[in-house]
């Protein structure tokens, strides 16, 4: 050996691909592919991100004031939350801390890619269950588990999809797990959901020893760059992830901001309503064009999966809209080579990018 040598399971990994911001000849586009507000962030954390603070000191190693305010704001004990440098950082804690070479980390056929990354990370593998129409399907999740699975974790809403399971589905995935087998219920999305859903997986969490919930500030909070996110549990749960948590993860602004946001639930409110009122009419406009091929998966998220089935294709599509000035995301790696998942934008941005898709269709914009 001349140098040194990764880890077999390490050495698979490629790195993350973003989605990209450029057109072919480096225009720069709208993104329509993070999933990111198009609202931007609540002005009460703009203002506290525009308050000035001594970069010279650590920040508050547990995030203690946000922790309390996340639990005040969901009616959760501050003790069973813990934060990190976005939702991704604790998922990746909690597999860690369960799975290792030899032993199965299970989601559904149509989740989130990172998924699959951080089962690799720690060498185990990643085992994906047959969707039902691109939904996560309970029987399916439950018939692929064994006794080398240490961790299903359902997003929920889903992404690419959008689909969603409601609490009773959520609920009967549990009961059918073995008591050893963790679930974690990723709610990236969650407060794009019917706000009378919205505590069911929370409750979950608080009244069994093997359901961790995750939610995130980069999405309705539009904070995605500040890197916050959060998981509740049970107590041994959030033991595992502080001590394999980064010791100072979530920066001073990262923490400001949260809080901030957290204080300006009417932005939270606006960004919900915002949403579901364009994704409505993106759904309809989608269907309209439903005699040209085009049709989308049902999605209580911020973004629609379009399924190009006719003479259009998704890889045509993803041209036309690069040509309309929008980035989306094509995903033929997670085995979708015929959709795109387009992030519900301001309203303006929608209505060009419908045009843009009745155009390419052949119909009057
Ligand atoms: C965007 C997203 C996240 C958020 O990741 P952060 O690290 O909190 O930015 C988590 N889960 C899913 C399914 C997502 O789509």
């Amino acid at each position: 050996m001349t140098k040194p040598q990764p880890k077999p399971w390490i050495a698979q990994i490629h790195a993350y691909v973003p989605g990209k911001s450029k057109s072919a000849s480096g225009q720069p586009l709208t993104k329509l592919s993070a999933n990111e507000n198009p609202l931007g962030s609540s002005p009460a954390a703009l203002a506290a991100l525009a308050e000035a603070h001594n970069p010279a000191d650590y920040p508050d190693p547990d995030a203690r004031a946000l922790r309390e305010t996340i639990a005040a704001v969901h009616g959760l004990n501050p003790d069973r939350v813990v934060c990190g440098t976005g939702s991704g950082e604790l998922l990746h804690c909690i597999v860690q801390a369960l799975a290792g070479p030899g032993d199965e980390v299970l989601a559904s056929r149509y989740s989130f890619s990172l998924y699959p990354l951080l089962a690799h990370k720690v060498g185990a593998t990643a085992v994906l269950a047959e969707d039902a129409d691109y939904a996560a399907s309970v029987d399916n999740l439950l018939a692929a588990v064994t006794e080398r699975t240490k961790v299903v974790l359902l997003d929920n809403p889903n992404n690419p999809v959008g689909s969603f399971l409601p609490p009773s589905e959520v609920a009967r995935l549990h009961a059918g797990l073995p008591a050893d087998v963790l679930l974690v219920v990723d709610e990236a999305y969650g407060e794009y959901v019917d706000p009378a859903l919205q505590q069911a997986a929370f409750d979950l969490a608080a009244r069994h020893e093997n359901v961790l919930v995750s939610r995130t500030f980069s999405k309705a909070y539009g904070l995605a760059s500040e890197r916050v996110g959060w998981v509740t549990g049970a107590p041994h749960l959030i033991d595992l992830v502080n001590r394999l948590r980064g010791a100072f993860n979530v920066s001073v602004s990262g923490q400001k901001a949260a809080l901030a946001a957290l204080g300006d639930q009417a932005f939270v409110a606006a960004s919900r309503e915002h949403n579901a009122a364009e994704r409505a009419r993106f759904a309809a406009a989608i269907a309209a064009l439903g005699n040209h091929g085009l049709s989308a998966s049902p999605s209580e998220a911020n973004f629609l999966l379009v399924h190009f089935d006719g003479a259009v294709s998704a890889a045509q599509a993803l041209e036309a809209l690069s040509d309309a000035g929008y980035a989306v995301r094509h995903l033929p790696s997670q085995g979708l080579p015929n959709s795109l998942r387009i992030t519900i934008g301001k309203t303006e941005d929608m209505t060009r990018v419908i045009a843009a898709l009745r155009t390419l269709c052949g119909e009057a914009a």
